[in-house]
């Protein structure tokens, strides 16, 4: 991927395109692979960088959501588990199992949860992962070393997927170019383009040159997450809300908080929520919260108070409890929920997508998860086809492969064996305690459209998830070397480590 060569193609004048979509998280990366994958002249903007939204935010599972099976909610965990299922074939390289222990400590737990479990290995059908099974109290506290042993009688252990969100994202753009498509970061929508009263294309702004020019298209698909509403609004400005945000929080703890390679999920804490605390990289995720909100940045600040609720519910289920100073960083995501006009609470329809298309023909496709996002693009796509008047074809993506992209330290496996004996400088990791290295940048650089310090750190990378401070640390070096990359100056440079550092800042706890 390469970013001058895509906005220059998006710049080729006349050009009419299929399709045009906006936004670059996992619903829009999602349709660009769709509709090029059916053929179609498909071009993709977004108005930072890739899954910067509240794609890189999540709990990185890929699961069919245990919890809506409690809501009664089956179509969404049949659904979710069938696309578990499909990712795990299509993406082995960027999705794993991973085994979760819910751990029982009353009596009623093991036979509740017990035959929840059963049913959900059951709606997975033929793509199911292994059974799920009682374990014993020792067996339990073998798989998790530093699970509370006061009052445990013992647990259920289950699979679902893992992943890293920034990852697949990548690799999603990546296919997407691979299948003709034009994906591009930092390009922002700034008005809809109408003929007829109908939507025909989008003003855009390419943020780096700060040059606006239209892109023409016969449909346009709005898949911009909690953000949304405001793209609705450019169509009609008396468009009704459909989106009600909810913050979710995760600390990141160094990985003896777990022990092992198993994950604790709670189904249900003291207050009703869903806790999980999950070996991710080499670190434990613990997540998450569910705040209502009602402003909508593009960098969402965790709560004090969601801190404390984490901390506390971690202290519940872990015999050594982690503190506040254990955190190394500590993110916040926002939930694009649907709440639909007339729809009595949001929580009537958690996680369910929506495709909607507004009078001027302005395709919207939003909510649902990350695991979804396959079956969210087909529908917004068969939807847009119809739209557009376009010919029928047919979705393809439930056994299209996904690009291969780099492995956690951004090395693919090939790469690495060649790195290691190479033992160069760039391949040595530029801090102690972050698994990133010079070639890594670079590789960002030219073949990831990274474009800022913040883009290698926090999603090309996972630095500033992993160690919030020593990605501080590390600025500088990845700063120089963007720098020479791209051939910029000291002032470039300069402005980078600050922007960066002061992201950071809003990762460490308040
Ligand atoms: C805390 C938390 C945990 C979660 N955990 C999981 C999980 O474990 N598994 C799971 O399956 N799902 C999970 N989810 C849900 C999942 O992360 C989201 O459903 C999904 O990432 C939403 O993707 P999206 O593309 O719709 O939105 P986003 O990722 O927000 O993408 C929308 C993009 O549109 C861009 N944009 C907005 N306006 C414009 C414009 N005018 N021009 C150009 N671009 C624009 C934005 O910059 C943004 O990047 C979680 C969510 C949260 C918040």
């Amino acid at each position: 991927m390469n970013r001058a060569d895509a906005i220059g193609s998006l710049q080729e004048q006349p050009m009419l395109w299929d399709v045009l979509v906006i936004g670059g998280g996992a619903t829009g990366l999602g349709v660009a692979v769709d509709a090029a994958a059916r053929g179609l002249k498909t071009a993709l903007v977004e108005q930072s960088d890739f899954a910067k939204g509240t794609s890189s935010r999540s709990t990185k599972l890929i699961h069919g959501g245990f919890r809506y099976l409690k809501q009664g909610n089956i179509a969404l965990v049949r659904e979710s588990l069938h696309e578990r299922g499909l990712l795990l074939r299509n993406a082995p390289h960027l999705v794993h199992p991973l085994n979760f222990i819910v751990p029982c400590y009353q009596w009623w737990e093991a036979p509740y949860y017990g035959l929840g479990l059963k049913l959900y290995d059951w709606f997975a059908g033929g793509l199911g992962l292994q059974s799920s099974r009682q374990l014993e109290r020792d067996e339990a506290l073998g798989q998790l070393p530093n699970l509370q042993p006061a009052h445990l009688l013992g647990g259920i252990r289950y699979q679902d997927g893992q992943f890293d969100d920034a990852r697949l994202a990548i690799a999603l753009a990546q296919t997407a170019t691979t299948l003709g498509a034009t994906v591009v970061n930092y390009v922002c929508v700034v008005a809809l383009l109408k003929k007829d009263g109908r939507v025909a294309g989008a003003r855009v702004c390419d943020v780096e040159s700060g040059k606006e020019f239209p892109l023409h298209a016969r449909v346009v698909i709005n898949a911009t997450g909690v953000f949304t509403d405001a793209v609705r609004r450019m169509d009609e400005a008396s468009a009704p809300p459909i989106i009600a945000a909810s913050q979710g929080v995760h600390l990141v703890l160094p990985r003896e908080f777990l022990g092992g390679n198993t994950a604790i999920m709670v189904p249900r804490t003291d207050d009703g929520r869903v806790l999980f605390i999950i070996p991710w990289e080499d670190r434990v995720l613990v997540g998450t919260t569910d705040t209502a909100v009602s402003e909508i940045p593009l960098e969402p600040r965790p709560l004090a108070t969601e801190i404390t609720f984490l901390l506390e519910h971690a202290a519940q289920y872990l015999a050594n409890a982690p503190g506040r100073s254990d955190i190394l960083s500590v993110t916040a995501g926002l939930r694009p929920l649907v709440k639909l006009p007339g729809a009595k609470s949001t929580a009537a329809l958690p996680r369910d997508h929506v495709v909607l298309v507004s009078p001027g023909g302005l395709i919207t496709i939003a909510g649902g998860k990350w695991t979804t996002y396959r079956k969210m693009a087909a529908n917004a796509v068969d939807k847009a086809m119809a739209v557009a008047g376009l010919p029928t074809k047919p979705c393809v993506t439930e056994s299209l492969r996904l690009a291969d992209t780099r492995h956690r330290s951004g090395q693919s496996a090939s790469e690495t064996i060649a790195s290691t004996s190479e033992n160069g400088p760039r391949s040595r990791h530029l801090h102690p305690d972050l698994p990133l290295t010079a070639d890594d940048v670079l590789h960002a650089a030219r073949h990831e459209m990274a474009r800022t310090v913040e883009d290698v750190l926090t999603r090309r990378s996972r630095s500033l998830l992993l160690d919030a401070r020593a990605a501080m640390e590390a600025a500088p070096a990845v700063a120089a070397l963007l720098t020479k990359g791209f051939g910029r100056g000291p002032v470039w440079e300069a402005e980078q480590v600050a922007l960066f550092r002061e992201l950071a800042q809003g990762y460490l706890p308040p």
